[in-house]
């Protein structure tokens, strides 16, 4: 059983899950030793009975937890909350933490066991976002949930311990103070500058372009500003209404598949196949007492964010301590390297 504790010197929510400690660690597979489908991969096809039953999955053919998927969604064998927990906080003298919890899900994000990013197609990439755009839309009907955190890890360096590519969810109860935080500021910037900070940062960098890595009508990816990893790029959503996946519509899910298609490539061709993180960035989902001043406003200072964080180089002791990262690489020269 896991518990979600605070702390409080910190400000800072911490999940305590020993089942995670029993992962079995694949990440180091290669392409000697496994070949496009394994006979020991709980995620590729074929294997579907290695998993819990499937809670999602597109498919073109077959019934549940049979193959013929194109994507396909698990709960999580090693999770961190779970669901069946009960909704509850309690505290302990100075302490205070929640049960564990929340929902974690595995994104299977294609059947092949050995497929490269940089190779999928489009089709594979609209699969994958529509994939999480409707686990979102259903999590979300559970009002206990209010934070979500959508996420891909790829590679060791990046915390994946497992080849076969896939994705990850994770609702919870309680909202961190990083996103808080941003809230916070992206609120207080729409008060003083009558705009958006969203809107702000994407006039900017259409204008400029020195930044700037990929555009299309509905997003556009550059380099941020202050990069705290080198060859980090941010996609954001033009639109002002578009503030998480599931408000977009079909249409937009091609435009993000697009973007993100020409992004990963050029990403891959300057830095070959290399361990990232992707994060989407979702406000939360539920008004209750910590959102209430804000939920209904959160389409006037919030947009829907991408990022992908190579992860090149590791951190030391001045990172962790200080919260500051060093990135050897402008984030300039990281764009013009990635337009080509
Ligand atoms: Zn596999």
């Amino acid at each position: 059983m896991s518990d979600i504790r605070y702390d409080r010197l910190y400000d800072d929510y911490v999940i305590i899950a020993p089942e995670r400690l029993h992962r079995p660690d694949c990440a180091h597979e290669t392409i000697s030793n496994a070949s496009t489908q394994s006979r020991i991969c709980p995620f590729c096809e074929g294997n579907e009975r290695m998993t819990p039953p499937e809670i999602f999955a597109l498919r073109d053919r077959n019934g549940p937890n049979t193959p013929g998927w194109r994507t396909r969604v698990v709960p999580n064998l090693y999770k961190a909350v779970r669901i069946e927990a009960p909704w509850q906080s309690h505290g302990h003298g100075p302490y205070d933490l929640w049960e564990g919890f929340g929902a974690h899900e595995v994104i299977i994000d294609t059947p092949r066991h050995l497929q490269r990013v940089d190779a999928w197609e489009l089709q594979e990439y609209r699969d994958w976002l529509v994939t999480f755009r409707s686990r979102l839309m259903d999590l979300r009907k559970d009002l206990r949930l209010v934070y979500f955190s959508l996420f891909k890890n790829h590679g060791p360096s990046a915390g994946a311990t497992q080849t076969h590519p896939h994705s990850q969810l994770i609702a919870l109860p309680v909202i961190p103070k990083s996103l808080l935080a941003r809230i916070e500021r992206a609120r207080h910037y729409r008060k003083i500058h009558g705009h958006s900070l969203f809107q702000g940062v994407l006039d900017y960098e259409m204008e400029f372009r020195e930044r700037l890595v990929a555009e299309n009508d509905s997003f556009a990816a550059f380099c941020p500003y202050a990069s705290a990893y080198a060859f980090e790029v941010r996609i954001l959503a033009k639109e002002q209404r578009v503030v998480s996946l599931s408000d977009l519509n079909d249409p937009g899910i091609e435009a993000l598949a697009q973007i993100l298609q020409t992004t990963i490539r050029a990403l891959y061709r300057e830095l070959g196949d290399f361990d990232f993180n992707l994060t989407f960035d979702t406000p939360p989902m539920q008004k209750n007492v910590s959102t209430e001043e804000w939920f209904e406003e959160i389409p006037r200072f919030w947009r829907l964010g991408l990022r992908i964080i190579p992860r090149l180089y590791n951190w030391g002791g001045f990172e962790m301590e200080s919260d500051m990262r060093i990135n050897p690489v402008p984030p300039e020269e990281a764009a013009f390297l990635l337009r080509g």
